[in-house]
């Protein structure tokens, strides 16, 4: 756990939130700035801060993660409409909380490319 990261802790329900699905390893809650009608943010429990920072260790969790993903789709009933998978790094990529997450978000249509 990483003192002052807000992700941290959630997982560690020292901050309220959401939550739509959680194993041992990871943790979906909804996103509080939902900006599609479904909008949850998919995270390991630990502290990885960028999409950068995985090594060949993190691999098959970031495989669970997207197969619960995958499922979390299902059961938020936009799977068969379609969604995006977002994964911000660093600067460029509009990143603002470095706890590495993956946005699920749907419900409605997305333009591309991205602004
Ligand atoms: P990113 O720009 O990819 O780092 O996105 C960070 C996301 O975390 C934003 O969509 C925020 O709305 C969301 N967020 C920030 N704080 C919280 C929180 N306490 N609970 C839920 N979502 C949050
Ligand atoms: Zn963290």
């Amino acid at each position: 756990m990483s003192d002052d990261c807000i992700f941290c802790k959630i997982a560690a329900k020292e901050i309220p939130s959401e939550i739509v699905y959680e194993d041992d390893e990871i943790l979906a809650f909804k996103d509080i700035n939902a900006r599609a009608p479904v909008h949850l943010l998919v995270i390991p429990k630990r502290h990885i801060e960028t999409f950068n920072d995985l090594n060949d260790d993190d691999m098959r969790i970031m495989a669970d993660i997207l197969s619960r993903i995958r499922d979390l789709a299902v059961s938020q009933g936009v799977a068969e409409r379609g969604y995006r998978i977002v994964v911000n790094c660093n600067r460029d990529g509009g990143q603002e909380v470095f706890h590495l997450h993956f946005h699920l978000m749907g419900g409605r249509g997305f333009s591309w490319p991205p602004g």
